[in-house]
């Protein structure tokens, strides 16, 4: 039986091996649902193999507890490849002469929902770089447009810091949901990741105005991003104690060669891994992908992903002629019919034991 399955059952034998200190922090956190700095700092300095099992096995019965073995899909619809932004990490930053652009049209867009709901997709994620084509009127008439020929389903934006009076109109208009990768919680980190104009103050500003509007709101970042220290990923940590979100998005940083970062090591799959499952302990009801990155970094990453304590994954549903186009880091899978890819992930989480559900798949709303 997968460790996964043994949901209920407290997990004494996999403390074995365990460092004692490691364990009463992973114990700790699960209790209190945080950690100071520092705490974070031991547990991620150099986890043993057994204190990430034990810390993945913990997460895994949390996760079986809130969600059973159910996994959430979401279709992923990458709408536009123009950014103003010119993030150094990024594929598809303004800088990138060699990127190719594409805009994807209203009409385009409710085609791929359409595609998406036939297959059993019931949560759409339109994703894009911060293209000032798609103004506020033109996003807000496509979340309409979405929201009525799709009443039951979920419509996440994942576009990028906008005004406060942007994110009410969405909103408004039906939009349940909004990702935005905080990236680190550090902001002399935030700035060697960065260009000049692009703050950590004003991404935490739009993460705080989200949630006060009433997103489901979604935060992240990237393991083994450069210049990154386990006293950024413990402050990142702590921050997500404090912001309590309802979506993590956690992967592994992987380069882009034409990027600045192009010769810069992937981060460690194992290590997201384990932050995966540190944050299924701290924040119990968070809906969590195992993502795309992840699957990339490692043959069975999403699989392991799921196992560490993740409970999303999430699909393009995009145009395939467009997908080569949307490339923020280096062999990103971009072919594929839809209804193949949706095949293959529901048959290889089933043979861990996990069933790809047709739902909205929302968060259960129990902040603690
Ligand atoms: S990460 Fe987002 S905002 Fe930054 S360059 Fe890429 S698409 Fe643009």
């Amino acid at each position: 039986m997968p460790l996964h399955l043994i949901s209920e059952a407290p997990v004494p034998d996999v403390a074995a091996g365990v460092n004692p200190g490691s364990k009463q922090l992973i114990d700790r956190l699960s209790a209190d649902g945080r950690l100071p700095v520092g705490d974070f700092e031991t547990l991620l300095s150099s986890p043993s193999d057994e204190d990430r099992a034990y810390a993945r096995d913990r997460a895994a019965a949390v996760a079986q507890r809130q969600f059973g073995n159910r996994v959430f899909v979401r279709g992923l619809i990458e709408f536009s490849s123009h950014c103003r932004k010119d993030c150094l990490y990024c594929g598809i930053r303004r800088s990138n002469r060699d990127a190719e652009r594409y805009r994807l049209s209203p009409d385009e867009i409710l085609a791929c929902c359409a595609e998406g709901y036939r297959l059993g997709y019931r949560t759409f994620v339109l994703q894009s770089g911060e293209d000032g084509w798609f103004t506020t009127e033109v996003v807000t008439d496509i979340v309409r447009r979405i929201r009525a020929a799709y009443p039951d389903c979920a419509i996440t934006l994942s576009i990028g810091e906008r005004s406060t009076a942007a994110y009410q109109q969405f909103f408004d208009a039906g939009a349940d949901r909004f990702l935005l990768r905080h990236e680190t919680a550090d902001s002399e980190h935030y700035a060697r990741l960065h260009t000049a104009g692009q703050t950590l103050e004003s991404r935490l500003a739009c993460l705080s105005d989200l949630k006060r509007i009433g997103f489901q709101t979604g935060a992240g970042f990237m393991v083994g991003s450069p210049f990154q220290t386990v006293h950024h990923l413990a402050k990142d940590l702590v921050y997500l104690s404090e912001l309590r979100p309802h979506m993590v998005g956690i992967g592994p940083f992987l380069p882009h060669h034409r990027t600045p970062f192009g010769d810069q090591p992937a981060g460690s799959v194992d290590l997201t891994l384990f932050i995966l499952s540190l944050v299924r302990l701290m924040l119990p009801t968070v809906l969590l992908p195992a993502t795309t990155a992840l699957g990339v970094a490692r043959t069975g990453g999403r699989e392991a992903g799921i196992q560490a304590g993740a409970n999303v994954v999430m699909l393009n549903l995009s145009p395939s002629e467009q997908r080569p186009k949307y490339l923020l880091y280096d062999n990103k899978p971009v072919s594929g019919e839809v209804f193949e890819m949706t095949d293959a992930v529901r048959r290889s989480l089933a043979r861990i034991g996990y069933d790809v559900v047709v739902d909205r798949g929302d968060h259960p709303k129990e902040i603690r």
